[in-house]
């Protein structure tokens, strides 16, 4: 795993607990990686996404990401769940928990279902103000 720098790894600690650290620090390291190949799409505007859901949480949604989301950056769309490309922080935490796996970082997304990477980051295009989906409602 890549060395952060011990200030990030305080803030994640702090934030999240431990549990959450090692995750977190794989997926920033992967994102470091990732962020060399989208530094040109920020530039020119574009939202630059981690995780996204696809297909299989349509007409599923038993929330159980929303459960163990540390941000709350996950909202509920009329039939499937969105990650919000700006609030997700990349720790991973939901993929796992996700009975029909529909939870993938974005360069890992199959072939088929990468057409959500757009549905995904469009369903806050169209739905400025939304209120992210918390175990609350
Ligand atoms: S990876 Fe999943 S759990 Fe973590 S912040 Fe993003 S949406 Fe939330
Ligand atoms: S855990 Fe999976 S199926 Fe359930 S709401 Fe989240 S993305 Fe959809």
């Amino acid at each position: 795993m890549a060395a952060l720098p011990s200030k990030e790894a305080q803030v994640i600690r702090r934030r999240f607990g431990v549990s959450l650290e090692a995750a977190a620090l794989s997926r920033l390291a992967r994102g470091r990686r990732a962020n060399s190949r989208t530094e040109s799409s920020a530039e020119e505007g574009e939202i630059t996404m981690t995780y996204v859901i696809v297909e299989p949480c349509i007409d599923v949604k038993d929330k159980a990401c929303v459960e163990v989301c540390p941000v709350d950056c996950i909202y509920e769309g009329p039939n499937q769940l969105f990650i919000h490309p700006d609030e997700c922080i990349d720790c991973g935490a939901c993929e796992p928990v996700c009975p029909v796996k529909a939870i993938f970082v974005e360069d890992e997304t199959p072939e088929q279902s990468k057409h959500f990477i757009a549905l995904n980051k469009q369903f806050f295009v169209d739905n400025p103000g939304v209120k992210p989906c918390t175990t609350k409602n």
